[in-house]
């Protein structure tokens, strides 16, 4: 490790910004990436160091702190106390399996989630060797530029150099909720942290408006570090439905508690049994019929979901977001980037003076400008130039050539701008170096345009604006033609945006005017009019084929999908027509949903799958209606404005490419590919799980149930009892800890995205669930009872008996666990009988472990078994097929005349 410097406290926010760039020798290019790399020997990374891992051993002993366990331990006690040494030990071997296992399945699920935790380590970005980059906010280094943009958490301890209408929210520092608005000023020397508006803490979050700043402290040298010097990144493993089977299974524990007494009762009372061996025996049972492997498995399930997840780029930021993916009923997703490819291309151009068509896909700059009339263009200097120059110089996007292809640096939209100017055959460097850019006012999704403000060499004041045509015409007194400027012609430009638009095109305005900011910086006031409108493009953004592919899954799975988009109602329209959303039905735009109250909209939401020319606030007003109406609601976002729908929403989804810190933080689960179709793989994953959660309950509860019940009747018919309490014991080590985690890593059945979404409190314990416990339960011990009984008659010794009891119920187990690995349907195939490792092997450990008790002299000591002749050894084997083959013929009857499973909505034509 590094040795931290000292940390010498200069007062940054005294000093003027030139100061601080000289004493940190921060140049305006950046420092090099050399320079970097050897402050950040000496400084080392920009962390805070991560929550402590426990200590294995501590790890270890929380495992057995869990009331069940506690139970089992103290029924050890009992029994050693009574003297029966063998019981009591099995007791507590078992207490201490259950304990390793616990201890391997949580480490793994803990690093499942730790790596998950590092995908999502922030990032910033930064100037270095003159340019801009995106780096790990790990390697921020003293001295480093850094940029900041609305959304942005504040990667460490910046002195502001420049800010523009910059506010940072500083709750998570100072406490104090209101966002404060920063300057480049230097304040008193004395200022209180709330005070120093030139700084930017590290963890702070940038709500608006955009600046850069110098790093002067990283890592445990930032505030932040100072204060906390801890972080709690490590989340707890629990969720709403863990704690409901929390619950479950004390409950259960309790009906087993209270079983085992009456039993005791029972067999003391009524049939004479010397209370020492009755007690042995209802001890035994309350051992074995305990769920403790329930919690252990639960957390593995999820963890294993979550694994799954991430490796199809959908990571989960809270636990909770698995289950309730599960139960989504309606997923609302952005268009531009999430449906589709966000690779513009611009196609069509619009001038007062004419149309024009681009050839050429992608963002290589190679292709046509043709006028309608089939000519190619000459790039007419009066109206077409001054419309493609406004595109390139309104633009914060750079076009390089990468390994042999182009890639946008910035927002593809401005990227495709720059492709139609190189086409045009201009270049950037030429435009900006005779038009260099003094200000700007970055695009927000609320507002629809981007504006900046340039000098010329001849020092002329410009203004460009470019954005959705509304705006930028409503802007607009003349437009650019032949003959020069004439007055706007409102009509002809609507005709052509339709036009445009219908074709499933995104619209691009530009327009320019002569003229000084009024304050100097360029503000809202100065885009009120005076511009002169000078074209109309048309860009292509192709919807993704797997997204196509995706939205049909999701419809299958009766989950709607709504599409919400800044974008013309008609380009929204077009691109869902591909996509197969909201076809033959209108879209309603922002506009309609400002003017509809509460329960319009609620009415609204339920038909209507497209919203266009919608804001971020929108978006919270739909999710609300959409709940209102007891709709499961996945809602997209990338902006600092998405934040609160993301929150309302119940599965918040963030867009881990293009997305903000911002809304990164209030999100439920990150796309790290921006991808429409990830959300659906989540949530075929997030019924996965539940499923599994389910199928691990349905083979645990049987089970328990056979043993116990084979014991009980036996007792009720005045037999001989088929197992001793050490059998009892026995079995529960041999099967239960083991058999049942196969289940864990059981894939998505093939049919979860063709069933309705599951209602999300649906209860556990269904009628179906009650009935299959008691049907195989049933079989279990009729086929464990009639075994022990024919061998007595036909004369063999008790021992003998007792081991094919015995031996009947692990097998009927470890056949069992086949039968659970699909609730409802066969699994009579070659995926339903091998298509699960884990469980062929766990399955074939028990059999292991079944032939030394069998075989074994020290187990046949121990537990009083003995050795069983091969045809009795395939009299207990037919017995298990008996249930294997029952529990399918019961699934096929059932499908035939029970009620369908999932009783919730009919999916989505
Ligand atoms: P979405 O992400 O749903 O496509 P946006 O809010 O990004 O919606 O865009 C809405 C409209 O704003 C677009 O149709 C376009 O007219 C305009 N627009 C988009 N990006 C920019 C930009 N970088 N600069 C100016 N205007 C833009
Ligand atoms: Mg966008």
């Amino acid at each position: 490790m590094t040795e931290t410097p000292p940390r010498t406290v200069v007062a940054w926010h005294a000093q003027p910004p030139d100061a601080v760039k000289r004493q940190l020798d921060s140049p305006e290019s950046g420092l090099t990436t050399t320079e970097a790399e050897s402050r950040l020997k000496i400084h080392g990374p920009n962390q805070l160091a991560s929550a402590k891992p426990r200590h294995p051993v501590l790890r270890f002993l929380a495992q057995f702190h869990n009331l069940l366990l506690y139970l089992m331990t103290a029924a050890g006690i009992i029994t050693a106390l009574l003297g029966h040494w063998v019981d009591a030990g099995v007791l507590w071997g078992a207490v201490f399996i259950n304990g390793v296992i616990g201890f391997v399945q949580e480490g793994k699920a803990e690093n499942a989630l730790a790596a998950i935790r590092g995908m999502l380590a922030p990032q910033a970005t930064v100037v270095r060797d003159g340019q801009r980059q995106l780096l790990d906010a790990a390697n921020l280094v003293p001295g480093d530029r850094v940029l900041i943009a609305a959304g942005d958490r504040i990667p460490a301890d910046l002195r502001l150099v420049r800010t523009r209408e910059l506010r940072i929210d500083e709750a998570s520092l100072t406490g104090e909720s209101l966002a404060i608005e920063k300057s480049v000023d230097a304040v008193q020397a004395d200022a209180t942290l709330g005070d120093r508006s030139c700084m930017a803490y590290a963890g702070t979050l940038a709500v608006g408006g955009a600046g850069a700043g110098v790093v002067v402290a990283t890592g445990l040298n930032t505030e932040l570090g100072r204060i906390t010097r801890l972080i709690s990144g490590v989340e707890s493993v629990t969720t709403p439905l863990m704690r409901r089977i929390n619950d479950f299974s004390v409950r259960l524990a309790i009906f087993i508690l209270g079983f085992a007494a009456l039993t005791f009762a029972f067999g003391v009372l009524w049939r004479g049994y010397p209370i020492p061996d009755m007690f042995m025996m209802a001890v035994a049972l309350v051992a074995s019929a305990i769920p403790e492997g329930l919690p252990a498995i639960m957390t593995v399930i999820l963890a294993l979901g979550v694994q799954r997840m991430a490796r199809q780029r959908a990571v989960i930021r809270r636990l909770p977001a698995v289950e309730t993916l599960g139960s989504v009923t309606v997923i609302c997703s952005d268009k531009t980037g999430t449906l589709t490819r966000n690779e513009m291309t611009v196609q069509k151009l619009v001038t007062a003076a004419g149309s024009y068509e681009i050839s050429g896909v992608g963002y290589a700059p190679e292709g046509h400008i043709t006028a309608l009339d089939g000519q190619t263009a000459k790039v007419d200097e009066q109206h077409l130039v001054p419309a493609v120059q406004a595109g390139m110089l309104c633009n914060d996007s750079t076009l390089e050539q990468h390994d042999g292809g182009w890639r946008i640096v910035g927002d593809p939209t401005e990227g495709a701008l720059l492709v139609l100017g190189r086409k045009a055959g201009l270049s950037e460097a030429a435009l900006s170096a005779h038009w260099p850019r003094l200000d700007s006012i970055p695009f927000e999704s609320d507002n629809r345009y981007m504006a900046t403000h340039h000098r010329d060499t001849a020092g002329t004041d410009w203004i460009f604006v470019k954005g959705a045509p509304e705006r930028v015409l409503a802007m607009c007194r003349t437009q650019l033609g032949n003959g020069g400027e004439t007055p706007v012609d409102v009509d002809y430009w609507r005709r052509m945006a339709n036009d445009i638009a219908g074709r499933g095109l995104r619209l691009l305005a530009v327009a320019r005017k002569a003229a000084r900011p009024r304050s100097g910086l360029l503000s809202a006031a100065d885009m009120e009019d005076g511009f002169t409108m000078l074209g109309l493009t048309g860009i292509i953004d192709p919807p993704r084929t797997e997204a196509i592919e995706a939205v049909a899954h999701c419809h299958a799975a009766g989950i709607r999908v709504k599409m919400i988009t800044g974008d013309h109602a008609d380009t929204a329209r077009a691109v869902g027509a591909q996509l197969g959303i909201g076809v033959g039905k209108p879209a309603v735009t922002g506009a309609e949903i400002a003017v509809m109250d509460d329960a319009a909209l609620q009415r609204v939401v339920s038909d209507i799958d497209i919203f266009a020319r919608a804001s971020p606030e929108h978006k919270l007003r739909l999710v609300q209606a959409l709940q209102r109406n007891g709709e499961i609601v996945a809602m997209t976002g990338d902006g600092v404005n998405d934040a609160p729908a993301l929150k309302r929403a119940d599965v918040g989804v963030a867009m881990g490419l293009n997305g903000t810190d911002a809304a990164r933080e209030a999100s439920d689960m990150t796309l790290t590919d921006d991808n429409f179709a990830t959300i659906a793989a989540a949530v075929r994953e997030g019924r996965a799980v539940y499923d599994n959660l389910r199928k691990f309950i349905l083979f645990m509860l049987p089970t328990n149930g056979g043993e116990a019940l084979a014991v009980v009747a036996a007792l009720l018919l005045g037999f001989t009892l088929p197992l001793t309490p050490a059998q009892v014991l026995w079995i529960n080590i041999v099967t239960a800890g083991t058999l049942g985690i196969a289940l864990a890593f059981d894939a998505p059945d093939s049919d979860v995205m063709q069933r309705s979404p599951r209602p999300p409190d649906e209860s556990l314990l269904t009628a179906f669930f009650v009935w299959r416990t008691v049907f195989v339960s049933i079989l279990m011990a009729t086929g464990a009872l009639t075994l022990f009984q024919y061998a007595l008659r036909s004369g063999a010794p008790l021992e003998v008996a007792r081991t094919m009891a015995v031996n009947t119920i692990v097998l009927c187990e470890v056949v069992y666990l086949l039968n659970s690995r699909r609730l409802r349907h066969s699994i009579l195939d070659r995926e339903g009988l091998f298509g699960n490792h884990w469980a062929l092997l766990t399955m074939g450990i028990s059999v292991l472990f079944q032939q030394l008790y069998v075989y074994w002299p020290p187990m046949q000591a121990l537990f009083g078994s003995a050795a069983l002749s091969p045809a009795q050894w395939m009299l207990t084997l037919g017995a298990a097929l008996v249930l294997f083959f029952g529990v399918e013929a019961e699934k096929a009857v059932l499908a035939r005349i029970g009620p369908k499973p999932g009783s919730g909505r009919a999916p989505v034509a």
